[in-house]
């Protein structure tokens, strides 16, 4: 399995139910490291553009609402595979369709409001991590 890096987001509704350390914990679990980590305040600018590809569907307007609604925490998680086991650690997209003992079928409230976001492919994951992180904020860990 390929070294990859990937892109994380704990939500704000899952910040503002003190969700952190738990989300974290799990990465952690599966074997994924934390090469970097900051606590931000998303502006409408930002979330736009991080979701531009979602830019005139129904969801938009609400969806840059939830994304600025708070604080997120945002992490580039490291390791084997990392794209597709972060993905499979927060389960599908709706937490009514999420696999018993993911992310989101433990903590999401609806497929809008669904505690974490994760890239969904190699070259999502080098934009958004590009996006959030110089590359002076990222760091090796063996
Ligand atoms: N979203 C929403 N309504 C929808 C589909 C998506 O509010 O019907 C939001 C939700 O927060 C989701 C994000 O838009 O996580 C991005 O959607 P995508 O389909 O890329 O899902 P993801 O990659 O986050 O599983």
């Amino acid at each position: 399995m390929p070294e990859q890096q990937t892109l994380s987001i704990i939500k704000p509704d899952a910040v503002r139910k003190n969700l952190i350390g738990a989300i974290e914990s799990r990465f952690e679990q599966a074997g994924l490291k934390i090469v970097a980590l900051k606590m931000i305040q998303l502006s409408r600018a930002q979330a736009e553009g991080f979701y531009a590809e979602h830019q005139g569907k129904p969801f938009f307007e609400g969806l840059v609402d939830f994304m600025t609604s708070g604080p997120v925490c945002v992490q580039v998680l490291s390791g084997d595979n990392a794209i597709t086991r972060n993905r499979e650690l927060m389960g599908a997209t709706n937490p009514e369709e999420a696999a018993p003992g993911t992310i989101r079928a433990d903590y999401a409230e609806s497929v809008s409001i669904n505690a974490a976001h994760g890239s969904d492919s190699p070259e999502s994951a080098a934009r958004e991590i590009a996006y959030f992180f110089e590359p002076g904020e990222i760091f090796a860990r063996s």
